[in-house]
């Protein structure tokens, strides 16, 4: 009798999980959109992510495979043409994007925030029925240029001082005048300058005695006269972003510039507190990349390295287990985080964003240590993403108002310190 004829085996090979985990029920949108971004990310992103780094350039070609893709409008609400993506949705997305290329991740977060914040994040605010009915019509304006026009949005905050980190009025005046305002300040660290369509700064409606209830959000044009772009960039890490200073003088916008009323920037900071949370899903894609790299890198299986197979020293094998042990540990938290995302959360919760946001920014630099350490030398060649993400994921713990630092210190007063509550009182 002739034997059976049985097909050559394919070589089995690691297979990235879904950045959810084996485990989440993911719904149909979340799973349509988190399969766009990892076939972009796989198939083209992944392999530009280089060169945007070795030369501090923008991802164009990035951004037009998003817009294509219809990713630019994922935070559009869906009765504007949009993805109408919830919070958990954007984030495990953004997260998809961190694993191929941090900076196309970490400056995606800065347009698709522009819609999730003027979106459900406006809509569960206190507002007048006035700047309601106005609101609608602003907002319809900008997710018609980005949802007809592909148009993209930054988030340049940043400005030296106190403000981004939330204590004090946003120094960036606008005046008001008659159909709009006139803007005048300087931001740093203006990720997409040069590149977005529109920048969505944030500044302090120009009057006497303003607070930081005076902030106000618009969108200014990038060819608007006035605005310029100042600086060079060329930095440790994400620098894809290519965030350069973005000088504004005596810039009219019309009214119609505003991305929320005048004052609603603050109270959404204070009731709706993981909108600053949307940073760090990079940093958790970024994490994964780096278990991924590793356990490829050690089964002999990164594409254009010889097949030599590292896995079976035990030194090896415990440094693994270690940085799974903090990949499992930072996405139940990421997850969490995400779930717990509303209005008006309780004060637990708001700790719990503090903790859940500095864990996924320190353990993804944690994880790309251990992933260097356990790799060795030639994994930190710079034909290998490994040494990209090592560098990309230390800037995670220096975005305002969130640093590391910022996270501790305001994690350390709630513990310690009720609403309201003084020293004095609370020693009597
Ligand atoms: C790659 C990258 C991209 C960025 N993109 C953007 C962007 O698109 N838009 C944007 O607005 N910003 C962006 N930033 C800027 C970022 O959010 C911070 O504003 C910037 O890194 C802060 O610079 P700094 O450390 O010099 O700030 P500093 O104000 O000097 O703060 C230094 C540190 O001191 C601490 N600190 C600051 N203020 C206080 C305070 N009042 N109380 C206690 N501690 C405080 C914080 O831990 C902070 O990290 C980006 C930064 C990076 C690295």
């Amino acid at each position: 009798m002739s034997a059976v004829p049985v097909a050559p085996r394919e070589p089995l090979r690691y297979q990235p999980p879904s950045i959810a985990g084996p485990a989440y029920p993911l719904t149909d949108k979340q799973r349509t959109l988190l399969d766009i971004a990892a076939r972009l990310g796989r198939e083209k992103f992944a392999a530009r992510a280089e060169r945007y780094d070795r030369e501090a350039s923008f991802p164009f070609e990035n951004y037009a495979d998003m817009r294509e893709a219809g990713l630019l409008r994922i935070c559009v609400p869906e009765q504007y043409g949009g993805w109408g993506a919830d919070f958990t949705t954007y984030v495990m997305v953004s997260a998809e994007l961190g694993r191929h290329c941090g900076s196309t991740a970490l400056t995606f977060n800065m347009h698709a925030c522009s819609g999730m914040w003027s979106g459900f994040i406006a809509d569960d605010l206190d507002m007048s029925d006035a700047d309601r009915a106005t609101h609608e019509k602003h907002r319809a304006v900008h997710y018609r240029r980005i949802v007809e026009e592909g148009k993209v949005y930054s988030q340049p905050f940043s400005e030296g001082g106190a403000a981004a980190a939330g204590k004090a009025p946003w120094g960036t005046l606008a005046r008001k005048v008659d159909g709009g305002y006139v803007v005048s300040g300087r931001k740093i660290f203006a990720s997409l300058s040069g590149a977005a369509d529109y920048y969505g700064i944030l500044c302090t409606v120009d009057k006497p005695g303003a607070t930081l209830r005076d902030s106000l959000y618009l969108a200014v044009p990038a060819d608007a006269p006035g605005v310029s772009v100042t600086g060079d960039w060329d930095p440790l890490g994400m620098r894809g972003t290519v965030s350069r200073t973005l000088i504004l003088k005596d810039v009219l916008v019309p009214d119609e510039a505003r991305l929320m009323p005048e004052g609603m920037y603050a109270q959404a900071a204070m009731r709706w507190p993981h909108m600053f949370a949307t940073l760090s899903p990079t940093y958790m894609g970024i994490a994964q990349a780096a278990y991924d790299f590793t356990v490829q890198y050690l089964r002999g299986e990164v594409p254009g390295m010889p097949p030599v197979k590292r896995r079976m020293y035990p030194t090896k094998q415990i440094t693994v287990a270690e940085m799974r042990i903090k990949l499992e540990q930072t996405r139940a938290l990421f997850l969490r985080n995400a779930a717990d995302a509303r209005v008006d959360p309780p004060k637990d919760t708001r700790m719990a964003i503090y903790a859940a946001h500095y864990s996924i920014m320190e353990a993804a630099n944690e994880i790309c240590r251990l992933a260097v350490r356990t790799c060795g030398g030639q994994s930190m060649l710079k034909t290998l993403p490994l040494e990209r993400m090592y560098r990309d994921s230390r800037c995670g713990s220096l975005m305002l108002p969130w640093t590391a630092e910022l996270c501790l210190d305001r994690l350390g007063r709630e513990c310690l310190y009720e609403p309201g509550e003084r020293d004095e009182e609370a020693l009597q």
